[in-house]
């Protein structure tokens, strides 16, 4: 299981969290009370039972929720999590950061979010399928290519997502591949879209690298969480010539001085699920304490786990010159605060993981419009869309003297803001 860390105040939640930098931003930009109140809360919340039959014949009532943080720039988009620890007010924050994030990047679309209370390993693939199916069929109203859009988040996959798109097929009675992105490319996802999170951070943290004159090629990292998005963010580092020193899941933390070999581990995970055992086949020694990690003296941290993994606690203890945060909400608002003083420049989540959903984006229109580009087209198009998005946020820091998460949610904000006023009130 995945060792919890205790956030420094354990009142506050992840959507606090995410309220406090919204505060943040929204004074330096004055907002009127009205303005704050259309954007900041979520629109529509819903939470239902499901009932899935287990393979030894039992009924288990799982829990899941999808949260629409906004709309006013377009259909509610977000990934559906199936983990243990999924509960409301992360989905609410998790929604709330993907509107800001789908306006950083400047996507047409608005936030969401959902999630089913499970532990997917613990799961046969039948149970698996069932939750997902039972989870879409619940929800058919809600979603839709023009309502809300899911995606692949933590513990869900291609698999789920085609499960998905094949619930909403049997209860249209036709194939509506823009429904859902993140899909498997046989049934009309993008080319790139599995890599696309980890190769917008490293877009990421290539400008970065610039902005601080570090050489990239002499650069060490390190990888907090070892999915989708930290698996494939360390691989195109190494690739590109960084060292890769330590790396971790939910098996632990393994730490090379020299430099980790990234293709004998990605080797080993295709037979093993977890990264347990790794250091028996590399040259790796398992660290005691897995979240040492974050207190490596490395040039570039990546937390790519979940929320909450640099607080008041560690900050203080973090190296890197860079953070780049491919999880979403991994540093608290205390412990920004520490960063920012100590000059570690955090490349915030909702800049930073957003290659995602950009390359979903560029899914869905590819879904819509019935012909699909080829992967040089989408990386073409995500590396200028994360280029433009790093730029825009830093000249927005420069120009009032905020850090990178203030002005990024500056940037979001004045978006949403504009497409709400735009529309107006209705009735
Ligand atoms: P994933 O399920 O593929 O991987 C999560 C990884 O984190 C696993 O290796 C797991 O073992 C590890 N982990 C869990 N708890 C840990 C702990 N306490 N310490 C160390 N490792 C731990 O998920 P993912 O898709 O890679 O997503 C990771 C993060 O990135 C999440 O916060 C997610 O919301 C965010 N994100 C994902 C995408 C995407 O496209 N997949 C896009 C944007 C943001």
């Amino acid at each position: 299981m995945a060792e919890t860390v205790i956030c420094p105040n354990p009142n506050l939640n992840a959507f606090e969290n995410a309220l406090q930098q919204f505060e943040s931003a929204a004074k330096v930009l004055n907002l009127t009370p009205n303005q704050v109140a259309v954007i900041k809360e979520p629109r529509r919340i819903i939470e239902i039972k499901l009932p899935v039959r287990m393979d030894d014949g039992r009924i288990e009532m799982f829990k899941g929720y999808r949260v629409q943080h906004n709309i006013a720039r377009g259909p509610a988009k977000g990934g559906v999590r199936f983990h243990p620890d999924v509960n409301l007010d992360e989905v609410k924050a998790l929604a709330f950061w993907m509107t800001y994030k789908c306006a950083v990047v400047n996507v047409p679309f608005g936030g969401g979010k959902g999630g089913v209370i499970c532990e997917p390993s613990k799961l046969s693939v039948g149970e698996l399928e069932r939750v997902a199916r039972r989870y879409f069929a619940e929800m058919i109203d809600i979603f839709g290519p023009d309502k809300d859009v899911p995606a692949p988040d933590v513990g869900t996959n291609q698999q789920i997502m085609a499960w998905f798109v094949d619930t909403y097929a049997m209860h249209k009675r036709k194939y509506i591949p823009a429904v859902v992105t993140g899909k498997p490319m046989e049934l009309g996802g993008s080319a790139g879209r599995v890599e696309a999170t980890a190769q917008g951070i490293v877009h990421c943290i290539h400008e970065a690298a610039n902005h601080l004159n570090i050489d990239l090629k002499k650069s060490s990292v390190a990888v907090q969480g070892y999915g989708n998005v930290g698996s494939n963010s360390a691989k195109i580092l190494y690739d590109e010539g960084c060292k890769i020193l330590a790396i971790s899941d939910v098996s632990g933390a393994y730490y090379n001085e020299n430099g980790l070999d990234i293709p004998a581990i990605h080797e080993h995970l295709k037979t093993h699920r977890l990264l347990d055992g790794v250091d028996k086949k590399v040259k790796a020694s398992k660290m005691e304490k897995p979240t040492d990690l974050l207190e490596l003296n490395v040039d570039i941290l990546i937390p790519a786990a979940l929320g909450n993994q640099i607080t008041g606690k560690n900050a203080g203890k973090i190296k890197a010159k860079i953070i780049a945060e491919g999880a979403n909400g991994p540093i608290t608002p205390d412990a920004d605060e520490i960063l920012r003083k100590n000059n570690i420049f955090v490349i915030p989540d909702i800049l930073c993981n957003s290659g995602g959903v950009t390359v979903s984006y560029l899914e869905w229109v590819q879904n819509r419009m019935g012909y699909y580009w080829n992967n040089e087209y989408i990386q073409n198009d995500l590396s200028r869309i994360m280029k433009t998005a790093f730029t825009d946020v830093l000249s927005t820091s420069k120009h009032y003297n905020v850090d990178m998460r203030i002005a990024a949610f500056i940037i979001s904000i004045q978006r949403v803001t504009r497409a709400s006023e735009l529309r107006g009130l209705y009735a």
